[in-house]
């Protein structure tokens, strides 16, 4: 026990976090776990459990808890390497070399090719659908992001078909492998961001800059035109919040409920309650949208989209619930609340990769090294051996 410490912490984590567990997926609108839809976890994201799930829950976090975390860990491990037995060399680099590795992995976590989950459907006359994300066309996106990563990066994921709303750049390429790309705009107009959905015109948006009045009018000139305006998140949190009746009377189609930008994670349970109320009301859509600029390698969130159904039942917003819970935590406690979500949503194959490499890692590094050995594969390897010709026959 007391030579491994951190291994048997992880370990009593691992199973404690199962007490209090969370599910992988949540409805969004209902907060229930849905019925239809399924998160799918690649066998080769599982084996390698303990970086997938490190990395997916980098991913998911807003800019404040973002923060809250680096700062929180890079500090801790610096302190902890810097404290430790050793001689003044030994420290200085053990107290470089935690805070790297939290860097590393937010690079990772951004970056890294691997393998991702995705959503399975149990219904097949819905669409797996994404309403708002980016190419390199928007200022903002990843530089080289073409169309068709864009449409690959949604097909590893389940989507079935995306629009791609860049930032006052129409889209209207052709594009439908390996998934369909739908027509689209993100307009920035007044301190709101309006995702127009389908055939889009341009604009001349200096009309709709000027107050939010202007804005306003923007949704009757989508109408005109034959597509969708949707008010996208955090906008209409942060610059908009009491205008939200006006939005309806100016003939807003939809909100975004959810949005994975970090800026929008953390939009709370109790604001969008509000928002879900407002749309019911009026019958209209609520949606979900990846905001993908090009970095990072997973959702937060799913659209099923019913053809058969309008308005406000029209699509089902299925959200990672470690996403969700962005708002509903305070900034400041993200060091170690966003790794107890993150064990907490862990299914259970999750659990059993976890314990297999922390077990794995235990026993090599229990078995004695003869002298002039190096700390290679060799030694697991014999030390497996050692295990098999102890095991008392018969
Ligand atoms: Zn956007």
């Amino acid at each position: 026990m007391r030579r491994h410490p951190i291994a048997l912490a992880l370990l009593a984590l691992l199973l404690g976090s199962a007490l209090q567990p969370l599910p992988g997926l949540v409805d969004a609108v209902t907060g229930t776990v849905p019925a239809g839809a399924d998160l799918v976890r690649p066998i080769a994201y599982t084996v390698l459990a303990p970086l997938s799930n490190v990395l997916d829950t980098l991913t998911f976090l807003s800019v404040q808890r973002a923060e809250a975390l680096l700062v929180g860990w890079v500090l801790a491990l610096a302190l902890w390497g810097a404290l430790r037995r050793g001689t003044l060399g030994q420290r200085i680099r053990r107290a470089l070399l935690g805070p790297l590795t939290i860097v590393l992995l937010g690079v990772a976590a951004v970056l890294l090719p691997r393998p991702v989950p995705w959503l399975a459907t149990s219904d097949p006359s819905v669409t797996v659908i994404d309403y708002h994300a980016h190419t390199a066309a928007s200022h903002d996106g990843r530089p080289g992001w073409r169309a068709e990563d864009l449409a690959a990066w949604h097909a590893a994921q389940g989507f079935q078909a995306s629009y791609v709303t860049d930032h006052n750049v129409i889209f209207n390429q052709p594009v439908d492998e390996p998934i369909r790309l739908l027509p689209g705009v993100e307009w920035s107009v007044y301190a709101q961001h309006v995702v127009a959905l389908g055939a889009v015109a341009p604009i001349d948006r200096g009309v709709y800059n000027r107050d939010t009045r202007a804005m306003l009018g923007l949704f009757a000139e989508l109408h005109r035109q034959g597509a969708l305006g949707l008010a996208s998140l955090p906008e209409y949190w942060e610059h908009h919040w009491g205008d939200l009746n006006d939005f309806v009377a100016a003939g807003v189609d939809g909100f975004e409920v959810v949005n994975c930008a970090p800026r929008a994670i953390g939009f709370p349970a109790s604001l969008r309650a509000q928002v879900l109320q407002l749309a019911a009301q009026h019958d209209l859509l609520v949606v979900g949208a990846s905001d993908n600029h090009g970095w990072g390698k997973v959702t937060c969130v799913w659209n099923l989209s019913s053809p058969s159904a309008h308005g406000y039942r029209a699509n089902h917003v299925i959200a990672r619930s470690i996403a969700l819970a962005q708002g509903d935590w305070e900034g400041w406690t993200a060091a170690y609340t966003q790794p107890w979500l993150m064990l907490r949503s862990l299914s259970w194959s999750e659990r059993s990769s976890w314990i297999t490499w922390i077990l794995v890692i235990l026993i090599y590094r229990a078995v004695p090294r003869r002298a002039g050995d190096s700390a290679g594969i060799g030694i697991l390897a014999r030390s497996l051996e050692l295990f098999k010709v102890r095991r008392p026959e018969g």
